[in-house]
C-alpha cells in the first residue's frame, strides 16, 4: 500500500525510548518551523511507512488524524510532553540510522544559523588584522604562531592556520563584534567548543610552560588594553580627561 505523508510539518522527534526488546516507540513535539532542512520529508516519510501510533496502533499516514492519541498533560510542566508517539520494530528503526544522523546535523546546522542570524555586532578586516599583530600572530591561547608554511595567516591556497574564537560563544549570547574575537589556531578553537574564553585561557595558561605563559600573559594584556581604550573613546559616559591619558 502506498503511503503519503500529509502531515510534514509541525512534528520533530524528541526522543526514543524501548518498549520492549522488539519495540523502539519515538516521541514526537509539535513545532514551529519557520524553516525547514532538507531531510525532515524523508525522515517522516521513514516514520509515517514504518512505524505505527504507540497509543491507537493504527498506521501514520495521516498524522492529524491521531489528535486524540496525545498523551494527556503532564504533572510537571517543565517536562515538555510529547504530542505523538510512534512506534516501530527496533530493527527497523535501526535501519534508518543514516537517515535520522543526517538529520541530526542538518538540524544542528538550521540551529546554529539561527542563532548567529540573532546576534548583533560584526567586524572589519583592519579590526580583525589589528588584533592579530596584538596577539603578535600567535594563538591566544596556546601562542602557537598562525603564520602558515608560506610565511602569512590564512593565505589563500594554503591551509588554515587560523580561526576567530568567539571568546564568549555565541550560544550563550556572545556576539559578533571584535571585542569578542580572538585569533586562535584551529585546534585550540576546537577544543575550547563552547567554553568561556577566561576559562579556557585559564586553563592553557596553566599546560603552558614558563616561556610560553609569559608570552601569553603579554598578548593577553595588550588584547585587553586595547580594548579598555576602544571602550573609553567609544562610551560618552567616560570623561574627556579619562580618554587623554595613554
Ligand atoms: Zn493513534
Ligand atoms: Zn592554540
Amino acid at each position: 500500500m502506498g503511503w503519503t505523508v500529509v502531515q510534514r510539518y509541525p512534528y520533530e522527534p524528541l526522543g526514543v525510548h524501548v518498549t520492549n526488546e522488539e519495540t523502539v516507540t519515538c516521541q514526537f513535539r509539535k513545532v514551529e518551523l519557520s524553516n525547514d532542512f532538507g531531510t525532515s520529508e524523508a525522515m517522516l516519510m521513514f516514520y509515517s511507512q514504518h512505524g505505527r501510533c504507540a497509543r491507537c496502533d493504527g498506521p501514520m499516514d495521516d498524522w492529524a488524524r491521531h489528535e486524540a492519541c496525545k498523551p494527556g498533560p503532564r504533572r510537571f510542566r517543565s517536562i515538555q510532553a510529547p504530542d505523538l508517539e510512534v512506534a516501530m520494530p527496533s530493527a527497523v528503526y535501526v535501519s534508518g540510522g543514516a537517515l535520522r544522523g543526517k538529520e541530526g546535523q542538518l538540524r544542528a546546522a538550521f540551529l546554529r544559523q539561527q542563532r548567529t542570524k540573532a546576534v548583533s555586532g560584526s567586524r572589519t578586516r583592519a579590526e580583525v588584522r589589528t588584533l592579530l599583530d596584538l596577539q603578535e600572530q600567535r594563538c591566544y591561547y596556546c601562542f602557537a604562531s598562525l603564520v602558515g608554511p608560506g610565511g602569512s595567516v590564512n593565505a589563500p591556497g594554503e591551509p588554515t592556520t587560523c580561526h576567530e574564537d568567539h571568546y564568549v560563544s555565541l550560544r550563550w549570547g556572545g556576539s559578533h563584534s571584535i571585542s569578542n574575537i580572538v585569533l586562535a589556531c584551529v585546534d585550540c578553537n576546537s577544543r575550547k567548543r563552547d567554553m568561556h574564553g577566561d576559562d579556557f585561557a585559564q586553563e592553557c595558561l596553566e599546560a603552558a610552560t614558563r616561556a610560553v605563559r609569559k608570552g601569553l600573559l603579554r598578548i593577553h594584556q595588550a588584547r585587553a588594553a586595547h580594548f579598555s581604550r576602544l571602550v573609553a573613546v567609544d562610551d560618552p559616559s567616560v570623561s574627556a580627561g579619562e580618554t587623554g591619558t595613554p
